[in-house]
């Protein structure tokens, strides 16, 4: 951890990690989830129900990746944004996995599993998409803060 690390500039450099460094640098939920498409129990993330201004950074490699502004109160028990921070940021994958089609969304810059992503479920949104993302995927870091 170096202080200077809010700085770092976005670039388009991809994260290339081993398995052994993720483990090494997550916590066992945290690589669960990020690193082996794990998903946390609803209701008990930290950020499902947050209305803290400031931007969501992947937490994995600090990619800045959702902001506030596009979070909205889903009451799916997982924070919710009807679009990414810009075109770029998240990558998208099929999932076929429990015998439903699925739009797996990743972090573009290391390839960590964020959530999934669902259209037309009609909510009032300007997308009418929700990202349906992990807690544990995210960490919020307030616009005040210092
Ligand atoms: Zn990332």
């Amino acid at each position: 951890m170096s202080s200077s690390e809010n700085t770092t500039p976005a670039t388009d450099v991809p994260v290339a990690k081993s398995d052994a460094q993720w483990r090494q640098e997550l916590t066992p939920e945290e690589y669960r989830v990020l690193r082996q498409a794990g998903t946390e129990r609803p209701y008990t993330g930290e950020y499902w129900d947050t209305h803290t201004e400031g931007v969501y950074q992947c937490r994995a490699c600090g990619s800045r990746l959702f902001t506030s502004r596009e979070k909205f109160d889903s009451h799916c028990g997982w924070p919710s944004f009807w679009a990414p921070l810009a075109e770029g940021t998240v990558r998208y994958l099929h999932d076929r996995t429990l015998g439903m089609e699925r739009i797996e969304v990743r972090c573009a810059k290391c390839d960590s599993h964020l959530g999934h992503v669902f259209e037309g479920e009609g909510y009032d949104t300007p997308t009418d998409q929700r990202y349906c993302i992990n807690s544990i995927s995210l960490r919020l870091v307030e616009t005040d803060a210092d």
